[in-house]
């Protein structure tokens, strides 16, 4: 069974007003012409307080990943050949910078950076999404998420 490694286990999920924090909840974007787009929220937002250390969820290899292109959101992406996870909203260990490096489960891969800067009323947290492999993923799937089968973290804790 795959698991994620996430202390502490009793864990809150973020609701507040910009909407809810679960696996599959509602978001819209605007595209460039002004259309409307609804989306579902493909990961799991854990409250988390600014600052605080960020845990590797599984042992693999870690990827430094932007957010936004404009700002210095960041997060780290782990791939084990199994599963792929990405932690948004961290600034990652200088390890990580132009470089993958190793990550351990259970290790601090970085620090908690604070959202509610950006979006004020939104409660601080880490954005936790996992994704099956693609080279586990059938062909037909495949073709509907190129990067791997989205599923809800809340069953990996
Ligand atoms: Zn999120």
């Amino acid at each position: 069974m795959l698991k994620i490694f996430w202390p502490p286990n009793n864990y809150e999920i973020r609701e507040d007003a910009w909407g809810s924090g679960r696996f599959g909840s509602p978001r819209t974007k605007t595209s460039p012409d002004g259309t409307v787009i609804h989306y579902p929220h493909e990961g799991l937002d854990l409250v988390f307080e600014p600052g605080q250390a960020a845990i590797g969820p599984i042992t693999g290899k870690g990827r430094w990943v932007w957010v936004y292109e404009k700002d210095s959101y960041s997060g780290l992406e782990v791939t084990d050949g199994s599963l792929i996870v990405k932690l948004l909203y961290i600034l990652p260990a200088p390890q990580f910078r132009n470089k993958r490096a190793a990550v351990e489960a259970g290790k601090g891969i970085g620090i908690v950076q604070d959202i509610s800067k950006k979006f004020k009323g939104m409660t601080p947290h880490i954005h936790l999404e996992a994704r099956i492999h693609p080279s586990k993923t059938l062909p037909e799937m495949l073709k509907l998420y190129p990067k791997g089968i989205p599923i809800n973290p809340e069953i990996l804790l």
